[in-house]
């Protein structure tokens, strides 16, 4: 686990990444990986020779490591206080995982030494695999998913290679219907229908964080546009929802349909799971 100092998720404690880089974005249209991706500039991508999304490093011996991390704590009395979010710089159900199960073997040693908190934030529905191990790490998860529009158009323009909207909420309520809490990440925002989407997420999670290129890019949306992300939308017709405040109707319509309580904005709404 890394030490979580500070940062955009100031309330956690650790973050866990069981690979290193990712490969979801391979073969983009718009060179590699999520075009909106800002670990792109962080040095653990800037370091590498080969370009962010056409190169992953798995950890093979990242479970033995956190057993023996959490075996401390519980000897010491601290597992309660840990709060860890899995994963901030990578997908933990990327392609790999498939025969990899990396992520799955951190689940196994979360079970057995439960943590005060868990997040496991991916896009991919092959969390579903997992829906043993996460019914019984019970009020110690919650499984992010990622979804960043209900239109299919929209994900296919700016995300080709990630998962259908609807196989993301599929997954989302087979998860949400076997009792584990899910929030739905619509991070960052992408064009959608905010009365169709607030429909859709109502049945699927507990909980809905919205973000934007703007809010959540650590840079007020410098990092964003300098990632090519005004050109991008501008190029699909989209220009009119590339603006700060693009998010206040969706914020609205989703708090009018699933209440107050269970809607929440950017990094407070991030860092303000229990
Ligand atoms: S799936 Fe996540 S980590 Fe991978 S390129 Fe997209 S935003 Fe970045």
């Amino acid at each position: 686990m890394n030490r979580q100092k500070g940062g955009f998720l100031n309330t956690f404690t650790h973050t866990l990444q069981p690979y290193t880089g990712c490969t979801f974005g391979q073969r983009t249209l718009h060179g590699q990986g999520c075009p909106y991706c800002y670990v792109r500039k962080l040095p653990v991508a800037l370091f590498k020779a080969r370009e962010w999304g056409s190169w992953l490093d798995a950890k093979v011996n990242v479970a033995a490591v956190l057993r023996k991390e959490l075996q401390n704590h519980e000897r010491k009395g601290t597992l309660k206080n840990l709060r860890i979010f899995m994963s901030s710089a990578t997908d933990p159900y990327q392609g790999a995982e498939i025969n990899m199960e990396l992520t799955k073997s951190c689940l196994e040693a979360f079970k057995d030494y439960p943590p005060g908190l868990l997040v496991v934030q991916t896009r991919s529905p092959l969390i579903i695999r997992d829906i043993a191990l996460l019914k019984e790490l019970r009020e110690h998860v919650w499984v992010s998913v990622t979804l960043e529009t209900n239109n299919d158009d929209v994900r296919k323009n700016i995300t080709p290679t990630s998962p259908t909207v609807h196989s993301r909420l599929n997954a989302m309520r087979i998860l949400h219907e076997a009792g584990i809490r899910v929030q739905a990440a619509v991070s960052p925002m992408l064009p959608n229908d905010p009365i169709e989407f607030a429909d859709m997420l109502d049945q699927a999670c507990s909980r809905v964080v919205v973000d934007t290129l703007f809010h959540g890019d650590g840079a007020n949306g410098k990092r964003s546009e300098s990632l090519g992300m005004k050109h991008l939308f501008e190029q699909y017709g989209y220009q009119s929802w590339y603006h700060p405040e693009a998010h206040g109707t969706l914020l609205a319509v989703l708090q009018r349909k699933l209440g107050n309580s269970r809607v929440v904005f950017s990094q407070e709404g991030f860092n303000t799971i229990h």
